[in-house]
């Protein structure tokens, strides 16, 4: 059963003594004590007012308004909304939670929710985690539906010959790679919510996968795209390549339910690559294995990994206590061995003071983990598994009192350490002046030729019933300090209600006003996720 306030299953939910024993080993490295756990409060204790809309009888096979399914579909997975949503504290809790089964009824839901001035938020995978799909009071005071894709999850059609396949916008990562995986196709597009999140939430906030380099943002996987707005439907061409004029795609890959409701997309797949290996170095100073992250990529190679973590993340998640950064570094293809480009950017990468941990070549397909090291003193295995369970372990620590939230960003390379710099030391500054001990970390998780994606982690000891003001200063010093440095608000994460203000200050206001113009054309009466991109769009009486 999925959590109402968390990440993921309830059933997987770590182990209260498990959460324990990471709270106490965290909170002393920190020099404090972890506060003694305490609970959510029980889906069935929360208070939320009574539905505002009657459910007509035509919309009875696809709407639900029982407790639980509102309150599942109230927040998102941001640190605010885990806090809110552990203590009880829904607000703006949807009133209906519509299933629409295909483009026809997301068409009926939006004429229906337009005739009785309702706002409607789309609902992927929930996994935002930038204030997505909460309006925060900027909804009608008629009526606030939330419109979940998941019903919409089939795969339409497979073209085996241009490796693409035409998908509903519901579909979750795991269904999406069984359908493809029967044809021996894959997305490969893999964020680290990839359990929980849809294809439609992927497009609209251009997600980035867990690849370092080549292809790893949605947008590139996106050939066609459909959307269906207050105002009516629109599809792209599907096309390899495309010279007419502006990209039709371009209004929804990352349009973040502001225009209207992604129903399916044709998706480029690839062959499943068959040939992997990859390699761990360790490198004593930081700078220099940012140097060797990008001779390697303005080289030409585009490794499959190439993840750098400073020496406080290599501590925490790839469990090291040797100092140090550690470079992970990988490949795959399939056409033949990966090998000789493992070399080539070794040779790269080693020229700098730098020593080799391991290194895993399989050239066998028949080996299902190929190149993945398993050595249990390997940190590129030890990192592997607490990605994945790293969500649970964030949702179990909120009950002990630790924050753990990320933010990231990108830059080019000629700006990349001064960036760095500024924001580690604006977030150690903001930490000292709140009396609040925590540590922030940081590591790069893309790499491109002229620039590359610093992602941070603020791991803190916050004082409950502060948590959210807490973590607020901190939050506002980074995103001021990452758009002041020549950084986006954001590289993946989105842009939400979050990080709207930070999307404003970085755009030039006549493009602003272009995007506004464009809302009020798909979206007249503002109905459609007000609040989202722009601080202004939307907003209803
Ligand atoms: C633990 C964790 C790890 C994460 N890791 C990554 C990562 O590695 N890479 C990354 O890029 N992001 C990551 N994210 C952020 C999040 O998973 C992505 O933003 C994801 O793309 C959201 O997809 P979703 O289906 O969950 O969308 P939702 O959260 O349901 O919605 C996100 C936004 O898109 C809108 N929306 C959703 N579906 C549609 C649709 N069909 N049509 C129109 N609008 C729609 C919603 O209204 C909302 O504004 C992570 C989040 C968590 C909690």
């Amino acid at each position: 059963m999925r959590s109402w306030w968390g990440w993921g299953d309830l059933e997987r939910a770590i182990s209260p003594d498990r959460a324990a024993r990471v709270a106490s080993r965290i909170a002393g490295a920190l020099g404090v004590a972890p506060d003694v756990l305490t609970g959510p409060v029980p889906w069935r204790d929360v208070q939320i007012p009574d539905s505002k809309l009657v459910i007509p009888a035509w919309l009875r096979d696809i709407a639900i308004s029982d407790p639980y399914e509102r309150l599942s579909h109230c927040y998102g997975k941001s640190y605010v909304e885990l806090i809110d949503g552990f203590y009880g504290r829904f607000l703006s809790v949807p009133d209906l939670v519509l299933y629409p089964k295909s483009p026809a009824e997301v068409s009926a839901c939006l004429e229906w929710a337009s005739g009785r001035s309702l706002t409607v938020v789309p609902y992927g995978g929930g996994s935002s985690v930038t204030g997505g799909i909460n309006p925060a009071g900027a909804e009608s005071t008629s009526g606030l539906v939330s419109l979940d894709t998941s019903k919409m999850n089939s795969l339409i059609e497979i073209d085996v010959v241009s490796q693409a396949a035409h998908m509903g916008a519901g579909v979750l990562g795991p269904q999406l790679e069984r359908y493809v995986g029967e044809y021996g196709l894959t997305l490969r597009h893999y964020p680290q919510s990839f359990e929980y999140s849809s294809l439609g939430g992927w497009i609209v906030t251009r997600s980035a996968g867990h690849f370092a380099t080549g292809r790893t943002r949605i947008d590139d996987y996106v050939e066609s795209s459909s959307m269906t707005t207050p105002v009516g439907s629109f599809s792209s061409r599907r096309l390899p390549g495309d010279g007419a004029g502006p990209d039709r795609n371009g209004f929804v890959i990352g349009s973040e339910g502001t225009f209207g409701v992604m129903t399916s997309a044709w998706i480029r797949l690839q062959r499943r690559p068959e040939f992997k290996c990859s390699a761990t170095v360790r490198f004593p100073q930081f700078r220099f294995a940012v140097d060797a992250v990008r001779d390697v990529v303005q080289s030409g190679l585009r490794p499959s990994n190439l993840r750098l973590l400073d020496e406080n993340e290599a501590m925490v998640a790839a469990s090291t206590n040797t100092p140090g950064s550690i470079l992970m570094v990988g490949f795959e293809s399939n056409w033949g061995p990966a090998s000789s480009l493992l070399d080539s950017a070794l040779s790269i990468i080693l020229r700098a003071d730098a020593t080799l941990i391991s290194r895993t070549d399989s050239d066998d397909p028949s080996d299902g983990d190929a190149g993945q090291s398993t050595a249990s003193a390997d940190p590129s295995a030890a990192w592997r598994s607490s990605f994945l369970e790293a969500p649970y372990v964030r949702d179990a620590m909120i009950g002990h009192g630790i924050l753990m939230e990320t933010f990231e960003t990108a830059v080019v390379w000629a700006e990349l350490p001064e960036l760095i710099d500024q924001v580690m030391e604006g977030v150690r500054e903001q930490l000292r002046r709140l009396s609040v001990p925590g540590w922030v970390s940081t590591r790069l998780t893309h790499a491109y030729p002229d620039g590359a994606a610093p992602y941070f982690t603020v791991i803190a000891k916050v004082s409950k019933g502060s948590e959210i003001s807490q973590w607020r200063s901190i939050k506002d010093v980074a995103s001021r300090v990452i758009v002041e440095s020549g950084g986006t608000i954001t590289h993946h994460h989105a842009v939400g209600r979050d990080h709207a203000s930070g999307f404003e200050s970085q755009t030039d206001p006549l493009f602003l006003a272009g995007l506004q113009a464009l809302k009020e054309h798909f979206d007249p009466s503002g109905m459609m996720n007000p609040g989202v991109l722009m601080t202004r769009a939307g907003q209803q009486p």
